[in-house]
């Protein structure tokens, strides 16, 4: 199931439970698929993502799933519509 997330401890909350992220960067025009314990999706890490930060300044949007086919469906789709970058975190690819 897709979850949406809008705070940062939400993802805190989801790092030990295998699943996706999909990060979207608005201003960067990218969706990212990423494994929830990437250190890019921790929001924690200096370089992670921070929902919290980017629902308050509308500069993106992220989605949650156990399942990777589910995940990369939902970034396939935004990035489609939306006429973005989709790239597969190389970082955590796996
Ligand atoms: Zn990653």
């Amino acid at each position: 199931m897709l979850t949406g997330i809008v705070t940062d401890e939400q993802l805190i909350k989801l790092y030990t439970t295998p699943g996706y992220l999909v990060a979207v960067d608005y201003p960067k025009k990218e969706v990212t698929l990423h494994t929830v314990d990437c250190m890019l999706a921790d929001p924690i890490s200096s370089v992670g993502v921070k929902p919290s930060k980017a629902r308050e300044n509308k500069t993106g949007e992220f989605w949650f799933s156990e399942s990777r086919d589910e995940a990369n469906s939902k970034a396939e789709e935004i990035a489609k519509n939306k006429g973005y970058t989709y790239t597969i975190c190389p970082i955590c690819n796996r």
